[in-house]
């Protein structure tokens, strides 16, 4: 259905249909959607920094997955895999084995959302150690199911009047080189590991489960070396290294996943956002002795996998390795970084530019220390909004600017955008 209404019209229709509970970042409409631009319905063109939370990564309507999804509608929607199997099932997880850091042997699992991959790891892990606490960090994110809840940090807006929520989960500090004293990351491994052994115990724990760049709690890039210590920690005491890369998966930071950036091989991956080109998809990709511990039934659900979502992931992982977008995410870094580092430079306000690849982030603190600044970091993005830029933020203190371009954003796109930034900052 095309509709003629314009922002205003269906922003009070929302208002008196859809729940307050669902927020939106704008409350422009979106008619159609490209590259790196987003056109709402009263035809104003936005620069998109957001890609729907890092999910078109290959863009919108990236033209592979559009034919794609066609062909495949018209073939059939659904039959649900645990009742009658087909063939893109089977190769989207043939594609995560492959794509995924580790030689050793996989199996892969599909589902619906990044929260219930996250749930169905430590299902995995769970079965398949015998044992039950769970590890998380400060400033993780992880969804917003029941167990996901208890697995994020954040109070507002994630958890707030929401629980009780699932047991035997456990918080360890994070490496957060910016706001830990420049712990370096040996050291911020044996604080976090110290806290696990003493209030836990290494043979309760079924998994450790981390993102390799926090995503919602900030972009938080551990100092290097944390992430290796804890995985052969993990590694030693019969724990399952889960890495959620959900955010920072397909291409998004560089690589394929950002975990290989250290040469981290986690036992259990979770994906989902960027797998997708925009259809609802995600996975558990890990070591087969740990996937097929679980009995069969066990894993599974009505629309894992639903077979329009399984040849728009084959599409975008094609188009991800055609466009070589990694290379594009590396590129975006080489603009990006070095356009905030000298906004940095005369800007008291911003402590720090940190990310990798086109998963970049500006934490704004009060001038001369390291007060976080939430107002101004709203105020910073509701300019960018007002002037054309679609911008997200986040953080533990709602003082983190972060930006996710689509990998095929244009660079005059790019640039538009940094330019109205600029502008918003000042
Ligand atoms: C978005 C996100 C999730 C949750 O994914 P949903 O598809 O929204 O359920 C989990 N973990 C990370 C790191 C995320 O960024």
């Amino acid at each position: 259905m095309s509709s003629s209404s314009s922002s205003e019209e269906l922003h009070k229709r929302r208002l008196a249909a859809v729940a307050r509970g669902v927020g939106s970042t704008i409350s422009s409409y979106i008619d159609h959607a490209g590259g790196g631009t987003l056109t709402d319905v009263d035809g104003r063109e936005w620069i998109d920094f957001a890609s729907g939370i890092a999910v078109t990564n290959v863009g919108n309507a990236a033209p592979r997955v559009v034919e794609a999804v066609r062909q495949q509608v018209e073939r059939f929607t659904h039959t649900c895999f645990m009742v009658a199997p087909y063939e893109s099932y089977v190769a989207v997880c043939e594609q995560l084995i492959a794509l995924t850091p580790g030689a050793f042997e996989k199996r892969a699992a599909l589902f619906n959302s990044g929260a219930e991959a996250v749930e169905n790891a430590v299902k995995i892990a769970r079965h398949a150690t015998g044992r039950q606490a769970v590890v998380v960090f400060d400033h993780a994110y992880h969804g917003r199911t029941n167990l996901t809840m208890a697995l994020t940090a954040k109070n507002m807006p994630y958890k707030h009047r929401f629980g009780p929520f699932a047991p035997e989960v456990y918080r360890a500090p994070m490496s957060y080189p910016l706001r830990d004293g420049g712990l370096d990351g040996a050291e911020a491994a044996r604080r976090a590991i110290d806290v696990i052994e003493k209030q836990v115990g290494a043979d309760n724990v079924a998994a450790v489960l981390i993102e390799p760049i926090q995503g919602e709690g900030g972009f938080v890039v551990p100092a290097r070396g944390f992430l290796p210590a804890l995985a052969a920690w993990a590694k030693h005491n019969g724990v399952v290294f889960i890495a959620d890369e959900i955010q920072t998966g397909f291409a998004r930071t560089g690589s394929w996943f950002a975990c290989a950036d250290e040469g981290v091989e986690p036992d259990l991956i979770t994906t989902a956002k960027g797998m997708g080109g925009g259809l609802p998809i995600a996975a558990v990709t890990g070591r087969a002795e740990l996937m097929d511990a679980v009995h069969a039934g066990g894993l599974g659900g009505t629309y894992g996998g639903n077979p329009v979502a399984c040849a728009a992931a084959l599409a975008a992982i094609e188009t991800m390795r055609e466009l070589d977008l990694a290379a594009s995410a590396r590129h975006i870094e080489s603009v990006l970084v070095p356009a905030l580092r000298s906004l940095a430079e005369t800007d008291p306000g911003i402590a720090e530019v940190r990310g990798r690849g086109a998963m970049i982030a500006i934490e704004l603190v009060q001038p001369g220390g390291l007060e976080p600044d939430p107002v101004r970091t709203a105020a910073v993005s509701k300019a960018c909004h007002e002037a054309g830029l679609l911008t997200l933020t986040c953080g533990t203190y709602g003082n983190v600017l972060r930006f996710l371009p689509p990998l095929v954003i244009s660079d005059e796109d790019l640039g538009r955008g940094i330019e109205i930034l600029r502008s918003a900052l000042s």
